[in-house]
């Protein structure tokens, strides 16, 4: 194949070998490269150790001139660089923790076109001059790495990323391409869009991790369960992840008492104290880390065995970033999730505190999924690969539901009632409207919006209110609608939910137990 590859892909594949010591491109990898080697910006949506670096890196180790890396992360950007420097990759980085003599250094080396891959803060990039410094660089190509930063309806938001559509305006001729392992519909839109990139050609590679065994657990006697596991576990490397800072320390003390190698990280410790840890954790001299969410970002131990939540994650997006980090090795890895309905309550305060009212809705919005996953009774990665647009054919048979599954009936006519219901108003109703509907309520909104006169209105009034509660979310779980968060929160059929519309898909859905404890949730949702 090699013979037959155009001459540049077969320096790329040349350059893999000599400097990262590969002898192939893994699935994808050879066509990103290809495409950005061809001038066309490129969106790259990939999860955590699928080798994104290497889709950047290579191109800009062959060809002419500087590849400029945007990075949100300090630290980060020192690893990479010096991984980079440690391959024989000329390579450096200026942000706020380098002197000015230094950055000056850089900045020569730039110019002189002796640097192959130069990372700047978003910070730095659009400060002062710094601009007009580039222009004077040879420039190869952008990378946008942790791209989703740019989307305010991700979960990881940074102001500063929304100017990087300046970049385009500036060097209108030099490509762009965008890395994340955040794959949402909206994301993946405002990437695009707010860059101003020119018909990328997007590649997503799948989220599934088909090797993490997926479970939820309850969250009555969280200490005695984690003991019990690493009892049962003694040789395999874990991560605890918990809220607090507090919490890390005290189940570290725990663990400790039991006599288990356990290690605690958070951000209140100075880098010092986290470099010990992280490093005793990677020599595997300790077992476990307690750590806040601060903990895992471009670590690359690949033999973590099981991630554990000891309390609720804010939304799916981290608890999958989170849990991915187990078993990048692909054997077979555990996540364990602890539940508990006080730790929504908890939760829900916390993400609604000191933030605009926007925010603090879309916040509510993506936490209410995160317990629909962990209530849920169907496959936990039907749930996790829908949330992502991705859809898994058959139940997994990898997590705690497919191994143990709940009794289930035909939901099929259930589903049509509030698919319809959806469909006569245009797909434009949220969650509570919708119930309202179909239970034939007589409110404003109901009213205003004239959805007394379709068809299916009063078609649900049979059920009560927890009840479609819960099935429409098992519907949302099963993909046969989505939440357009960006209008209004109204829910839209998807593929799948047209077919069991019209009765070429059945639905099975688990009855409603009012001991779940579902909370009414507000009306702002
Ligand atoms: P990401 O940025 O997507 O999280 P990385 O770029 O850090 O992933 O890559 C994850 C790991 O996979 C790294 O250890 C990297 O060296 C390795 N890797 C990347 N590409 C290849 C390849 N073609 N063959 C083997 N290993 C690879
Ligand atoms: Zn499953």
């Amino acid at each position: 194949e090699l013979a037959t590859a155009p001459p540049i892909m077969q320096a790329a594949q040349q350059a893999l070998k000599r400097y990262y010591g590969y002898d192939n491109f893994r699935p994808m990898q050879g066509d990103i490269i290809q495409n950005i080697l061809g001038g066309k910006d490129t969106v790259v949506l990939m999860p955590t150790g699928g080798g994104k670096s290497v889709c950047f890196q290579i191109p800009a180790v062959v060809s002419q001139g500087t590849c400029v890396v945007v990075s949100p992360l300090i630290a980060l950007m020192k690893d990479q660089v010096e991984a980079l420097k440690g391959n024989g990759i000329a390579a450096a980085y200026i942000n706020s923790s380098v002197g000015q003599s230094e950055s000056n250094d850089i900045a020569r080396a730039a110019v002189s076109g002796h640097l192959k891959l130069l990372y700047v803060s978003p910070e730095k990039l659009l400060s002062d001059g710094f601009l007009q410094f580039l222009n004077r660089v040879n420039i190869s190509l952008f990378a946008i790495d942790e791209a989703h930063c740019i989307s305010s309806w991700g979960h990881d938001f940074r102001p500063e990323y929304t100017q990087l559509g300046q970049l385009r305006n500036h060097f209108p001729n030099t490509p762009i391409i965008a890395l994340t392992a955040t794959a949402d519909r909206l994301t993946k839109r405002d990437i695009i869009t707010q860059l101003n990139m020119r018909e990328p050609r997007v590649f997503l590679s799948s989220f599934d991790r088909p090797n993490i065994n997926l479970m939820v657990r309850p969250g009555q006697d969280r200490v005695g369960s984690v003991i019990d596991y690493i009892g049962r576990h003694p040789q395999d490397p874990g991560i605890i992840y918990c809220l607090s800072r507090k919490t890390c320390e005290t189940i570290s003390q725990k663990l400790i008492a039991k006599g288990i190698k356990a290690g605690h990280y958070h951000a209140g410790m100075t880098p010092l104290q986290r470099g010990k840890v992280q490093e005793a954790f990677l020599q595997d001299d300790l077992q476990v880390i307690v750590a806040t969410i601060a903990f895992g970002m471009g670590i690359d131990k690949s033999n973590v065995r099981w991630v554990m939540h000891y309390n609720l994650p804010k939304n799916i997006e981290g608890y999958y970033q989170e849990i991915g980090r187990a078993g990048r090795d692909g054997a077979p890895s555990t996540a364990i999730l602890f539940y508990s309905f006080a730790d929504v309550m908890q939760m829900r305060e916390m993400v609604t505190k000191d933030v605009p009212a926007r925010q603090a809705q879309l916040n509510t919005a993506k936490l209410e999924r995160m317990q629909q996953f962990a209530e849920a009774a169907s496959c936990r990665r039907k749930i996790l690969l829908n949330y992502f647009s991705e859809t898994l054919g058959e139940d997994c048979g990898n997590c705690d539901i497919c191994r143990n599954p709940p009794t289930t009936f035909d939901g099929t006519l259930i589903a049509q009632k509030a698919l319809s219901a959806v469909f006569r108003s245009r797909e434009k109703v949220a969650i509570n409207l919708l119930i309202d509907i179909l239970r034939g309520m007589r409110n404003q909104a109901v009213l205003q919006g004239g959805y007394d006169q379709i068809k299916t209105y009063g078609a649900g009034r049979d059920l009560p209110y927890l009840d479609w509660y819960s099935y429409i979310h098992q519907m949302l779980n099963d993909g046969l609608f989505y939440i357009a968060y960006e209008e209004g929160y109204a829910l839209k059929i998807t593929e799948r939910g047209h077919q069991v519309l019209k009765g070429e898909l059945t639905l099975p859905l688990r009855k409603f137990q009012p001991s779940e404890k579902a909370e009414k949730p507000t009306r702002a949702s």
